[in-house]
């Protein structure tokens, strides 16, 4: 092979790849192959306790500015590039929670996230917040499943959002003496989590934690696409 032609066949494989990956920053549009190193830096997990109700969530990030963007873009925006880089604030989350479990406790915990509906694998392809874990070296455990398909909570308050999601999830099997930390990716006001919880306490188990990727402002519910997606279909 000459060495223009060698050069050609590159140059092509470079714009072959050009169209695979992504060419802007998923955090802030900047040219780049993914994450830009100032967006990566944002999204080092700064772990914080928040109470939802009665419950206290371990988070890793708040959902505004560049975390915003990378989540919305890793579950609706085709960039699962973001994967790794998400992953890792998840785990720190989940490790807090697991490290606020009582000492001597902390055995045979299952980490349980919230399964996605129908529609929510029709549009996305994936379950956006196993597949972090998968990243992150954990394993899902699957103890809970949709009740059935959900109603559109767009437009409603959170007591309403409440009230639609009470007995939404329904545990697939008999959780006896099972102790859970729950993982979900976005928490705006908890009725998701309340709700995996309330459907594991029904079927026996425990749950000894609250774990998630990032928190939004209570008061200041911020409504991405991404939200919406999950508020209709959760
Ligand atoms: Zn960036």
């Amino acid at each position: 092979m000459t060495r223009g032609l060698r050069k050609q066949l590159t140059i092509a494989g470079l714009d072959a790849w050009a169209t695979l990956l992504p060419t802007e920053c998923s955090g802030c549009g900047a040219l780049d192959r993914a994450l830009c190193a100032s967006c990566r830096l944002a999204l080092l997990p700064a772990v914080h306790p928040v109470t939802r109700d009665d419950a206290l969530v371990w988070a890793a990030l708040t959902y505004e500015g560049v975390a915003r963007h990378v989540i919305a873009a890793y579950k609706d925006g085709g960039r699962t590039d973001a994967a790794a880089a998400l992953a890792a604030p998840l785990r720190a989350a989940i490790v807090a929670a697991l490290a606020a479990v009582p000492s001597g406790n902390g055995g045979g915990i299952q980490l349980v996230t919230i399964p996605s509906s129908r529609l929510a694998w029709r549009l996305r392809g994936y379950h956006p917040v196993d597949a972090l874990l998968h990243r992150a070296g954990l394993h899902p455990f699957p103890a809970l499943a949709q009740r059935g398909e959900s109603v559109d909570q767009v437009g409603l308050g959170r007591e309403a959002r409440a009230a639609n999601k009470s007995n939404s999830l329904v545990a697939r099997r008999p959780l006896d003496g099972a102790r859970m930390i729950l993982v979900d990716d976005i928490v705006t006001t908890g009725a998701t989590l309340l709700e995996a919880r309330r459907a594991v306490f029904a079927a026996g188990g425990t749950v000894v934690g609250l774990a998630a990727l990032a928190e939004t402002r209570r008061l200041l519910p911020q409504y991405s696409r991404s939200a919406q997606i999950d508020q209709q279909i959760l």
